[in-house]
């Protein structure tokens, strides 16, 4: 089947179409209201973009990305130097900020071990935690990591890991969410919620 479009908008499409959440279909409109709206969407767009793209870097610290190195949070002295929240990606880092649950620094891994697709400890970033774990001040590592078997896997891998050291290693804990009714819940979240039952 022929393009319907002319190369240049195929090509837009077909490069909007590797955005997580969009398919071909949602490419394509997202590419005509793109082209249909040049000058307040379209251009300011491919601008910031671009800008992103030259100035945004991963910190040398804690890897979340930012204009600056190290980032801002980092480079914030009103923050605990004493924790650190420990989280797969950069978008559990920006989920933690939005929440503003939490006032000490970030670790961010880059993923998490899996067996089944070949992730070991050294396509991640552990080694860095590990030196950062032995910095004097630190107090505790917070494994803020998924619910799920190589989430889990993963900060038993690194509990481990930091066991010689002097702080103290947490994680999140699971249960009922805020808002949640019981009979809505899955039988796992209810049996963690159970286990990690606190006085009233
Ligand atoms: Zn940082």
């Amino acid at each position: 089947m022929a393009a319907a479009a002319g190369p240049e908008i195929e090509r837009l499409i077909a490069l909007l179409a590797k955005l997580p959440g969009l398919g071909p279909r949602s490419a394509r409109r997202a590419a005509l209201a793109l082209l249909k709206r040049r000058d307040q969407l379209l251009l300011p767009l491919a601008a910031a973009m671009s800008e992103a793209g030259e100035r945004v870097r991963a910190c040398s610290v804690c890897g979340a990305l930012d204009t600056r190195d190290p980032c801002a949070i980092c480079a914030d002295p009103a923050r605990d130097m004493s924790v650190i929240c420990v989280v797969e990606e950069v978008g559990a880092l920006w989920a933690m900020e939005r929440a503003k649950a939490f006032h000490g620094r970030y670790h961010v891994l880059g993923g998490l071990l899996s067996a089944l697709d070949g992730v070991g400890p050294d396509s991640l970033r552990v080694k860095p935690l590990v030196s950062r774990a032995a910095e004097p001040g630190v107090r505790e590592i917070v494994l803020a990591l998924p619910a799920t078997v190589d989430g889990q896997t993963t900060a038993h891998y690194l509990a481990e890991r930091i066991a010689s050291l002097p702080v103290q290693v947490t994680m999140l804990a699971r249960g009922v969410p805020v808002g949640g009714e019981l009979d809505w819940l899955d039988d796992g979240t209810i049996a963690q919620a159970m286990r990690a039952r606190r006085p009233a």
